[in-house]
Order: C-alpha cells, then structure tokens, then sequence
C-alpha cells in the first residue's frame, strides 16, 4: 500500500535504488486496479501488454545504467478519448465502442517516448462533455472519497485513477475545467496548460479552439515533470504554439515573494459553499505569509462566460461530431432502407442524450438565421473577455478561486437540470475562453471529508509561474497527503 501512495518522485527514487523493478511495479497497480475497480469504474479498458512491455524495457536500461527519462517506470492512465495506437479509443461513445485507433496522438508518441507504461484508458463524459462522468455510455465512475458521490467530469476516469491509486499519474482534457474538476473533486492536482502548449493532434475533438490536454497528479512536481514531457510545438496541429517550451523545474521550487495575487470578487459570492470560501480564504492566508502582495480584483464580465461557453462549445461540437456518421468508422445502424436513414439512425442510436442536446443547440446557433445573434454575438463576448483579464493582469500576477462553488455532489442530484450541471463550471470555464494556464491543487476538505480545489490562473504563457505558485502553496499544506479510504 505504502508503495501505491508515492509520487512518482519518489517511484523514480525507488527504481534507481532498485527497491522495486519498474515490471513489479506494474504488476502492483493492475492487482489494486483489480481489487477496487468494480467500485470506481475509472478504465474503459486496459493495457497491459503494452504496460509491462514498457516496464521491462525499463528495468533493462536500470541493469544497463542508461539514462532514464524522468518518468519512465512510471505507471500512467490515459483519457479514452486520446488516440493510442492498436488500442481502443471510445469516447466512452456507444459510437465508437469498438474503433480501435489506428495512429498515435502526438502525447501518446511523446508517452512512448519517455518510457511511461500507459496501464489502461480511461472512463468520461461522452465525447467530454459534462461535468459528472454520469454521461459515459458505459458506466459511472465513483468519487474515492464517497462512492455515492460524483468524481467530477469529464476526465473523472483520469482523476478517481489517481486518487483510488490505481495509476500515478495520468492525462485527461480540457474544454470547460475537464481537469480542474475532477482534480479538485478527488483532491489531486490537476493543470490545464496554456491553449497551443500540448498538441491536440490525435485529441478526439470536442470544441477545437478551447479543448487542451493536461496532466493529473499526486503533487505539483509530477504534474510540472508530465507536463513537460508532453508540450512542445507540433507541425501536425494548426493551432500549436511555436515556442520553446521552459522546463518548469528550473524555476518550481524559487520562492515567490512579492508576487501579486488577486482574489477574484465575483466568484466568492454567496452561492459558495461555506466550507469552500473558508478553504479559500485560509489559502489566500498562505499565499499572503509566503511574501505574495494580496489584492481583491473585479471581472465583471465573469459571469457571462457560461454562456459565452455554451454557444461557442456547441457550435464546435456540432461541426466536430459531423464526422461520426456511419460511413468511415465507427457504429453503423443493422440494416438501413437508404442512405439518408442510414445517417440519421446511426447517429440516433450511436450517441447519448447530452451529445445529441449539443449537437442541436451548436446546429441552432450556426444556422444562417440565427448565427449574428448567437455565435457572432458570444465570438464578441469572448474577446470582451479576454480584455477584462488583461486588464487584471496589469496588476496581478496570480488569480485564485474556489475551484467549483461546492464539492462532489451526489450521484444523480444534478441530471435532470442541465443547466444546474453547467453552472458548475463557472470558476473554470474562463480559462478556457482565454486560453490561459489554470490549476486546480488540494486546499481543504468541507465537514463530509470531501475534497476542496484551490483554483489558481495566470496570464498566457506563464505555465511555469503558475506551476511554481502551486508548488510554493502545496509546500505549505499537507493536503495531496490525504488518501482516500478505499
Ligand atoms: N463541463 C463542461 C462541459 O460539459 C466542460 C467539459 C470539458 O472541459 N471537456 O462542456
């Protein structure tokens, strides 16, 4: 058990002392994976050959003493929805239930790369869109902390893996706060890198201008070391930023004195939850004894952003998800009476409830009649957005937040009222509209014992600063040491 709960750090560590071989190792998280997975539901499917096949290449180049990348060894789960070649990519889609990928993503060559043994894929929202990872096709995954309750979505697969410690570390996506919710509902660290850092190629796409991949971690140190290992400009995407990318651990662990922080107003409002707000506020505390200049900031345009988001995803999706008709790959319909019905009843009963709401609402707003009031209109006030936080960042350097107004709610409160379930994004949706870096790190636990996120955002670009202001905060808590009990 004791060795389930390192960091892989400390597994790095291990490995080079030859406490454990990296194959043992492996071995180790597929008998947990076995013991608690019919509880938590966080894979889709594993990948084992794959996995120990890494590991051995590992230990090897132990025996061999050649230079190991910095995680090699250690064991690694992937969102279902990132391409891995000769393995399934579902989606969690009734859609894709059986396409096998027949490429790469660019992460997963980057993985390969770095010895990383990816153990299994990983359970989420349909196609990601939603907020609980209620809507997979294939089933729920459960909260580590309180099996009744959500572990957040969509890449809540990727967060109950970390936090049940069946896998180290792992990726997911994010849109809306696809990481930084279930980051901060499972009580790890979550971080969406700046919009362009990590290449999308091979991402199945969601909403193309906001989606980004993002590590999951047991400490800021892991997510920093993964998130290096996957950024970097790609040829392959269009939308790859084109700048060498730093490597975080040259700056993590500086001190962050006189650094400016700004407490966002307009998300501390009265519909946070107490325990939240005081976790928060406690947090802020920290950050002001670290040396770092405190400051309450106003974006009051902040409250528009989810409906700013849900044009803008939707219309994205609604064009993204044209190419799962039956025709190339994927589910078809059993015997169509013609082409047009072939369409229509593969799409009818390949894709779930949510995906099909968003398919209409995107088609709705991009329709020729309505696409000055709707799309044009939130393409607008997106840029008004932006404005608002480059105005802020004149002053600040850091903004902090609640995460989520509440923790993990219970299984099924929220799925009858969608728009219940959307608001639950308003603290993270901005960073997506923006395009910044934004984190969700361990900062408390309300009176159930259920985890609380510190939300923290920097301007564009500045991925290594946020990444140190978590460090530097993390540093000064114990709160990534708490286990869930399972
Ligand atoms: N919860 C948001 C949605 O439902 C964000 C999802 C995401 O980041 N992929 O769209």
């Amino acid at each position: 058990m004791e060795l389930l709960k390192k960091t892989a750090v400390e597994i790095r560590e291990a490995l080079l002392k030859k406490e454990v071989s990296a194959v043992e190792l492996t071995e180790e998280m597929y008998k947990r994976i076995e013991q608690v997975e019919n509880k938590i539901g966080a894979f889709n499917s594993l990948t084992k050959e794959y996995a120990l096949e890494t590991a051995k290449k590992v230990d090897e180049k132990i025996k061999n003493k050649e230079e190991l990348p910095i995680l090699a060894g250690v064991p690694l789960a992937l969102k279902d929805n990132i391409n891995f070649k000769g393995y399934k990519t579902t989606a969690s889609s009734k859609i894709l239930e059986n396409f096998v990928s027949p490429y790469d993503a660019t992460v997963s060559i980057k993985l390969r790369e770095n010895l990383i043994p990816v153990i299994g894929k990983t359970n989420l929202d349909e196609f990601a869109m939603g907020s609980s990872n209620e809507n997979s096709a294939f089933k729920k995954v459960h909260n580590p902390f309180n099996l009744n309750k959500v572990p957040g979505g969509s890449s809540g697969g990727s967060a109950a893996s970390v936090s049940a410690l069946e896998s180290y570390i792992s990726l997911g996506s994010d849109t809306g706060g696809s990481i930084r919710l279930p980051a901060s509902f499972c009580g790890i660290s979550g971080f969406k890198p700046t919009y362009g850092r990590v290449s999308r190629y091979g991402l199945i796409a969601f909403a193309s201008s906001l989606d980004q991949i993002g590590p999951f971690g047991r400490c800021v140190e892991d997510v920093a070391n993964l998130y290096y290992a996957i950024a970097g400009y790609d040829k392959k995407d269009s939308t790859s930023l084109n700048v060498k990318v730093e490597n975080p651990l040259d700056t993590l662990k500086n001190d962050i004195k006189g650094l400016k922080v700004g407490v966002i107003k307009e998300l501390l409002t009265d519909d946070v939850d107490e325990d939240v707000k005081k976790a928060v506020m406690s947090a802020v505390k920290v950050y002001e004894k670290l040396g770092c200049e405190i400051k309450e900031v106003s974006l009051p345009l902040l409250k528009h952003s989810i409906g700013i988001y849900y044009i803008v995803a939707t219309a994205e999706a609604s064009s993204n998800l044209a190419r799962f008709d039956g025709v190339r790959y994927g589910y078809r319909t059993k015997d169509p009476q013609n082409l047009m019905e072939m369409y229509t009843k593969t799409r009818q009963e390949g894709f779930g409830d949510e995906v099909k709401r968003r398919i209409m609402l995107g088609t709705y707003a991009l329709s020729s009649g309505y696409y000055d009031a709707y799309y044009k209109k939130a393409q607008q006030m997106r840029r008004l957005v932006k404005d608002d936080f480059s105005r802020v960042f004149k002053e600040v350097d850091l903004l902090v937040s609640p995460v989520c107004p509440n923790t993990a709610f219970d299984i099924g409160s929220r799925n009858d009222d969608p728009i219940k379930m959307y608001l639950t994004d308003i603290g993270t949706i901005c960073a997506n509209l923006i395009g910044s870096p934004a984190m969700s790190v361990p900062c408390g636990f309300d009176k159930d014992g259920m985890p609380i996120g510190l939300h923290l955002l920097t301007d564009v670009m500045k991925d290594n600063l946020l990444l140190q202001a978590a460090y530097n905060f993390e540093r000064e808590t114990d709160f990534n040491k708490q286990f869930a009990n399972i």
